[in-house]
């Protein structure tokens, strides 16, 4: 009998709580929120019919409260509870506490859940159901002689797994028999303080293997059917980075028996729902089950994009009853698609996770080969509470190689400013040998990380931010020639002058002088030894994006500039430097430039000339105060020295880069 489920309450949040919302509005379903105090104005709150306010900002006190969720879902009439992933999406007392309030779970049943919650019976299973599983101990016997003996008898490296554990956590290696006590210990420590339960098991540790996995779908009429595989190889501390499929270089002969592993492994749990077989895939070509996800996963975009079904529509109809929509053979598989997770982290900082606002969130638009699923815009925060993600970008191509292409491009069309963020580093490994070949194993990165933490040449980055900026100022001003906005910098339009620019790069400020105008600069940074001669062109612009070719010594770089306010980003295929420009009063307040040129940084009267031709001052004595917009600036020497020149006292108004004050550096 079906049933009808006309309402749903989403008890996630962030890109997962929207993506679901998105199925419910295009079905026709009404859609119900809940949220935690952090989440007030969050996006899926926004986005969803109605909103329940759920507790506390801690996930304990609100998405993780089994009874709050329940009392919301039946103060706003919920037919049916999609649980998203994590938080409550594969607890069984959720899922079983749901069935007895007779509201519908859109998932697998209470007893799934519970059997494939834990590693240990999860293989138990599938080893009745003759699915191979990675050789090891999942006993239930956990005294220390069992397990010794057992490790023994597994061999040497080995993995130690909280039975219960999940997201790459309580995890260990031993790779003798020397170590194994003390990695028993550690890994029941972490898996009583993360799962509250310290039940290992252990498996032989594969060597460099590959991370693939089959989606399944099951009806609760029998019926189950894949969807293809996903590689999940590109992964760093067991945690997925990257997702694509089809997986490249994958034997068929290996893929079918796959295809055909999966299936039967859901089949012999009863299975209903959206579904993972995790399988590892060692180098000899053997694999293995490695563990059951019962739930959508973070990755079930590429999916979507390779066969054009909408995962979460075909969730929703079998938890009402219906039988699948299509048969295996109609389910066809087209390109190529590829997801990156982009993260509030910062890699160079051992991926710190990050929190706070995100100032500015540029990204890609949507499309129908270019997806960026997200919870958050530009003016949201990254909360200490909830996983740092900040959203996925998903791209499908007709194959592989223009598959990479475009997420690549579409990863330079993404800027986040205000969090540390993993973008250049998704750029990096996008680019690396073993991704771009297809033959990434799960051990990669973490063996390679130097590599892809290298970092760039500052000082050519910030040369060419430095013309990249003015070429922007230059572009506005040529816009409209007319507004006096553009003619409030140091320099003038058509005219070939000193144009200083001060940028601020990881917290340490950089004096760089420039002359020209129209994409032709000359720019001398401090530790140039003579002057760059730079040739910009701007090939177009989109919103806050500058696409540019810059020329330095018949090199030729392409790079983006983003800018919002003072702040601007330049990015390049494999690296970004966001930076802040300093505007004329930090300039004027900077003893840095060391210029023994004091000119006028923007239209303005002068006030006061403290000093005449023949005196002798100290960098940083102010030396002339002129009023510029309703506001005092000090401008003070930049190198100490004597001065030469100094223009007329009764000189009322100047222009923009009028010399001022000439001085010469005191000879040591
Ligand atoms: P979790 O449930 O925490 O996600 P999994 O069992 O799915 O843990 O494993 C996560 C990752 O750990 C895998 O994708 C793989 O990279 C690595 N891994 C798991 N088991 C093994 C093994 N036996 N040998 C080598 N690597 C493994």
């Amino acid at each position: 009998m079906n049933k009808s489920i006309n309402s749903i309450l989403i008890a996630n949040r962030g890109e997962i709580a929207c993506r679901v919302i998105r199925s419910c509005k295009k079905l026709g379903i009404r859609s119900i929120a809940v949220y935690s105090k952090a989440d007030r104005n969050a996006q899926h709150v926004k986005l969803a019919d109605q909103a329940v306010f759920i507790g506390a900002a801690s996930a304990a006190e609100s998405y993780l409260d089994i009874n709050k969720i329940i009392q919301a879902a039946k103060n706003s009439n919920a037919d049916a509870i999609h649980p998203g992933y994590g938080f409550l999406s594969e607890n069984a007392d959720f899922a079983r506490q749901l069935e007895n309030e007779g509201l519908v779970f859109i998932g697998p049943s209470a007893t799934v859940l519970a059997l494939m919650a834990s590693k240990a019976a999860a293989k138990s299973a599938m080893e009745k159901a003759s699915v191979a599983c990675v050789p090891g101990y999942h006993g239930e016997l956990q005294d220390d002689k069992t397990l010794i003996e057992a490790a023994g008898q597994v061999g040497y490296p080995l993995l130690i797994k909280a039975s219960a554990g999940g997201g790459g956590k309580g995890m260990r290696i031993a790779h003798s028999s020397a170590e194994f006590e003390e990695a028993l210990a550690a890994t029941r420590r972490e898996a009583l303080r993360a799962f509250a339960d310290d039940q290992v098991i252990l498996e032989r540790y594969i060597e460099n293997p590959r991370h693939i996995e089959v989606q399944v779908f099951a009806d609760q009429q029998g019926n189950v059917v894949h969807l293809y595989e996903r590689d999940c190889s590109s992964q760093r501390r067991y945690q997925k980075v990257i997702e694509e499929t089809p997986a490249p270089n994958l034997d068929k002969t290996i893929r079918n028996a796959m295809f055909t592993a999966a299936v039967e492994a859901a089949a012999a749990v009863k299975y209903s729902g959206a579904g993972t077989i995790e399988f590892i895939l060692a180098e000899t070509g053997d694999f293995w089950f490695m563990e059951m996800n019962t739930r959508l996963q973070v990755e079930h975009p590429v999916t979507e994009m390779l066969t054009g079904i909408d995962l979460v529509e075909w969730q929703i109809r079998v938890a009402a009853g219906d039988a699948l929509p299509l048969s295996q053979e109609e389910i066809k598989a087209n390109g190529h698609a590829i997801e990156v997770r982009l993260y509030a982290e910062d890699p160079d900082n051992g991926f710190l996770p990050a929190a706070g606002l995100i100032k500015t969130l540029v990204q890609p638009d949507n499309t129908s080969s270019t997806r960026f699923d997200s919870g958050i815009i530009g003016g949201d925060r990254i909360t200490v509470h909830y996983d740092p993600m900040i959203a996925k970008l998903i791209v499908h191509a007709e194959n592989r190689n223009t598959a990479i292409d475009r997420i690549r491009e579409a990863l330079t069309m993404t800027w986040v400013d205000g969090l540390s963020n993993n973008l250049d580093f998704l750029q990096r490994l996008l680019s690396s040998r073993p991704f771009v070949e297809g033959t990434i194993n799960t051990a990669w990165i973490d063996q390679n990380l130097s590599e892809l933490l290298i970092h760039q040449d500052t000082a050519r980055e910030l040369m060419l931010a430095a013309a990249a900026v003015l070429m922007q100022q230059d572009w506005q001003a040529a816009q409209a020639p007319a507004s006096p906005w553009n003619t409030t910098d140091n320099w003038r339009m058509g005219k070939t002058s000193d144009r200083r620019v001060l940028l601020e790069y990881k917290g340490e400020t950089h004096a760089i002088h420039a002359s020209g105008t129209a994409g032709n600069y000359t720019i001398t940074t401090g530790s140039a030894e003579k002057p760059s001669s730079i040739s910009c062109q701007l090939e177009r612009s989109s919103s806050n994006r500058f696409y540019f070719s810059a020329g330095i010594d018949k090199q030729n770089f392409e790079r983006v500039l983003y800018c919002h306010g003072s702040r601007f980003c330049l990015v390049a295929a494999t690296q970004r430097t966001s930076f802040t420009r300093l505007g004329w009063q930090s300039a004027t307040d900077h003893a840095l430039i060391g210029s023994g040129k004091i000119i006028a940084p923007m239209p303005g009267n002068i006030i006061e000339i403290k000093v005449r031709a023949g005196d002798s001052v100290n960098k940083g004595d102010v030396l002339v105060i002129m009023e510029a917009m309703k506001m005092e600036l000090s401008l003070r020497a930049e190198i100490s020295g004597e001065i030469i020149s100094v223009i007329d006292q009764s000189t009322g108004f100047v222009n923009a880069d009028t010399l001022l004050v000439e001085l010469e550096a005191t000879k040591a």
